[in-house]
């Protein structure tokens, strides 16, 4: 029997299924304490973690005889990857597993940005009538989405844009131009800046690595049609907020949805609070119901797998 500690939240069925077999301490503020937290990786074979445990420096330095690191989601940011191979730990992500969550939430900003109508609820109640001034929204169907990085989330977007009448171009820096893929997915692949100066909306789905840190620069979203929207769901220090901000202000982009930032929990902001057809969401793109039980079981099952 192996002893498992889960320091974030995870499924509780998912957790009892880890329960049923192995030593299981699941507390979901364990990473809120550093010290206690380090305490217990000493004495983990294994480690599940979400998006807030740094698994480097002395936490991975705590993990003497752990074997395998589960990840409750997909980007790696928060893991040395390389330093725990060194260590013969095993990292596991749960790939594909919240992509259709996070694909959703895609679509319906874009529909909301795009119409740009739905912010109109307090003006409503209030006895106001800015009938005149929301005629202007566009539908989705027609409108041509570009993606960055055709990865899974890329590729389930993709699906569900096509279904709405969308055009989708898409561009990814691992796959050639030519490749298949883009093909079978009904998709036409574009260069980035080809991409960034033909989409009416912009989402990103790269990892957070060097080549897509600060990728959506200023000067990325100077180069965008005016009125264009944009979709981060990928990581913060991606997309440049203050660009963002500035760039509705000035209608330069017509909307935006942030989900992910350079710090989380992000602190409050004066000037992201009175920004203009802004939707800011705490990192929950890829959490829902379902997906939560998807990514919890599939880490449940693959971390045993790994402790055999
Ligand atoms: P994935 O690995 O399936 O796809 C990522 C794609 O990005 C790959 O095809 C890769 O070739 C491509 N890529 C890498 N570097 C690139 C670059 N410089 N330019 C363009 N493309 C590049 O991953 P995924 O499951 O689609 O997830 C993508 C990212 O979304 C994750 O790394 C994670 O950071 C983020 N994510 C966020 C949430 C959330 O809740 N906000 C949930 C899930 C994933």
């Amino acid at each position: 029997m192996a002893r498992i500690v889960i320091c974030e939240f995870m499924d509780e069925r998912a957790v009892a299924r880890l329960e049923a077999a192995h030593e299981v301490l699941y507390d979901p503020q364990l990473v809120g304490d550093a010290t206690r937290l380090r305490a217990e990786a000493a004495k983990a074979d294994a480690l599940v973690v979400r998006n807030l445990t740094q698994v480097r420096g002395e936490l991975l330095a705590a993990l003497t005889r752990c074997k395998v690191v589960g990840r409750l989601g997909v980007g790696l940011d928060n893991i040395d990857v390389p330093a725990c191979e060194a260590k013969g730990i095993k990292v596991i992500p749960a790939t594909g597993a919240n992509a259709l969550s996070v694909a959703e939430y895609v679509i319906a900003s874009t529909m909301l940005l795009l119409r740009g109508a739905f912010a109109s609820s307090a003006a409503v109640a209030a006895g106001e009538w800015p009938r005149a001034a929301l005629g202007n929204g566009r539908e989705t169907a027609g409108q041509t989405l570009g993606i960055i990085g055709f990865g899974s989330i890329g590729q389930t977007t993709a699906r569900l844009a096509r279904g709405l009448g969308m055009q989708v171009i898409a561009y990814d820096a691992m796959l050639a131009p030519d490749a298949p893929l883009f093909a079978q997915a009904g998709v036409r692949h574009a260069g980035l800046d080809e991409l960034i100066s033909n989409a009416d909306a912009v989402t990103l789905h790269v990892p957070l690595v060097d080549t897509t840190r600060g990728l959506f620069n200023a000067a990325r979203i100077g180069q965008m049609k005016k009125g264009a929207v944009l979709i981060n769901t990928s990581r913060g220090h991606i997309v440049d907020v203050a660009a963002v901000s500035a760039a509705l202000r000035s209608g330069q982009l017509g909307g935006a949805a942030i989900d992910v930032f350079d710090v989380e929990p992000l602190p409050a902001s004066a000037a992201l609070q009175s920004c203009p057809n802004l939707l800011l969401t705490p990192h929950i793109s890829g959490v829902s119901m379902q997906s939560n039980e998807r990514v919890s079981f599939m880490i449940a099952d693959k971390v045993m797998e790994s402790l055999k």
